[in-house]
């Protein structure tokens, strides 16, 4: 608790402020069209003289702008709705991956306005000296930013791997990462965005939950319920049960590529065998397709497997089937477990899906006992590549909208 002892009627008077502020300021952000003052005066149960108050705090911090009236017939000025500002706060995103560093901003309308993706493979480079780099990618997208006039108000980085409550990544199996302080880390560095109250500076999660989570909050929005499977080098998962993110106890679930699809396969890198990753991990497709990967570019491994089987080569198209049905094989015991009707492939799966989709269903159809009565969809994300950092940057928007005075009250 905070020692110091502010009158009564004030704190009463800041808080219920700050609740108005974000009552009608999530309004704003949940409306289909632009809502007028009067509309959000219905919407919320506030008085028009209050909502008047709140909205005039809103255009002055810059969380809102009026939108373009729309032509209305018949007499009488039209009622200017309101739209959350394309100027302003924004959430920076980030990601390390094994093979890019992916950087973007995104507004509080959830455009993304900046993005930079970097390849390169980043097994051999020391922690301290991917975060340096993502960095300096942070920075550059801090002043492309400014120039369109967006304050970076908060960041979040995504990793792949598993991350505790202070954000230290106790492993990321992939890129070779063990117990990286990486809050720590960033620290030696100058700030990568703004200070804003009640805006985290940096957060760091898994990028299968953050990928997840960018695609709860995708226009259109779709169901509140499903599983999105991240499909890089390495396969996570993360789980969305009616709106919100499973993390489970320790906030490390989704560990769907070390399911067993193979009880007695080959050896993982986790120390178990045939888990799925060893089937359907990006470097098992390529392998399975005859593609030595350390010869391609890393960026192109996805693409040149989705233009061999476009072109019908039998050893891609093999090896997608294949990957297809160990892929099928997790997924269908995860359907089982959890009743779930929509299974979402992003990351580098989301260009394969054409190919991936057919065995999957094919499984799901075999094994999911509820299957014949209640299909199951499996399609692409409509994020793309960069989902998981488009999810950071996101989550980071998210704060600020449900808690919009941090940004009001901020100093300078
Ligand atoms: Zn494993």
């Amino acid at each position: 608790m905070s020692p110091t002892h502010a009158p009564v009627g004030a704190a009463r008077q800041g808080s219920l402020r700050e609740l108005n502020l974000a009552l009608v300021l999530g309004r704003i952000a949940a409306a289909d069209r632009p809502p007028s003052r009067a509309d959000l005066a219905t919407a919320t149960g506030l008085t028009r003289a209050t909502v008047s108050a709140v909205v005039e705090d809103l255009l002055a911090g810059q969380l809102v702008s009026e939108a373009d009236p729309a032509p209305r017939a018949g007499a009488g000025r039209p009622a200017r709705g309101l739209v959350l500002a394309d100027q302003g706060p924004a959430g920076l995103g980030l990601e390390v991956n094994v093979d890019y560093l992916t950087v973007c901003v995104v507004d509080l309308a959830g455009q993304v306005r900046h993005r930079t993706v970097h390849r390169a493979d980043l097994r051999p480079v020391a922690p301290a000296d991917a975060l340096a780099r993502l960095v300096d990618l942070a920075g550059q997208a801090r002043v492309d930013a400014a120039r369109q006039g967006l304050t970076l108000a908060g960041a979040a980085l995504a990793v792949p791997g598993l991350v505790d409550d202070s954000g230290q990544v106790r492993l990321a199996p992939n890129l070779g990462w063990q117990d990286v302080p990486v809050p720590e880390l960033l620290s030696a560095h100058p700030p990568l965005t703004d200070r804003v109250p009640d805006v985290p500076a940096l957060v760091v999660d898994n990028e299968a939950n953050l990928a997840a989570l960018g695609e709860l909050h995708s226009r259109p929005p779709g169901p509140a319920s499903f599983l999105h499977i991240s499909g890089e080098v390495g396969i996570g998962a993360g789980i969305v049960l009616d709106g919100a993110l499973f993390r489970g106890v320790r906030g490390w679930s989704g560990e769907i590529g070390h399911l067993p699809v193979h009880p007695q396969g080959r050896p993982c890198r986790c120390g178990g065998r045939g888990c799925l990753e060893q089937y359907a991990g990006q470097e098992a497709i390529v392998a399975a397709a005859g593609l030595v990967r350390a010869e391609l570019p890393a960026d192109t491994a996805t693409a040149r497997l989705a233009e061999l089987a476009e072109g019908g080569d039998p050893a891609a198209l093999r090896a997608l089937h294949d990957a297809g049905t160990a892929l099928g094989v997790a997924v269908a015991g995860v359907v089982n477990l959890l009743d779930l009707d929509t299974v979402v492939l992003g990351g580098g799966y989301a260009p394969l899906a054409p190919w991936l989709c057919p065995p999957v269903l094919a499984e799901i159809k075999a094994r999911v006992l509820t299957a014949a009565w209640s299909p199951v969809t499996v399609r692409p994300s409509t994020l793309g590549p960069e989902a998981a950092a488009v999810g950071a940057a996101g989550s980071v928007v998210r704060r600020i909208v449900s808690r919009p005075a941090g940004w009001l009250n901020r100093a300078g």
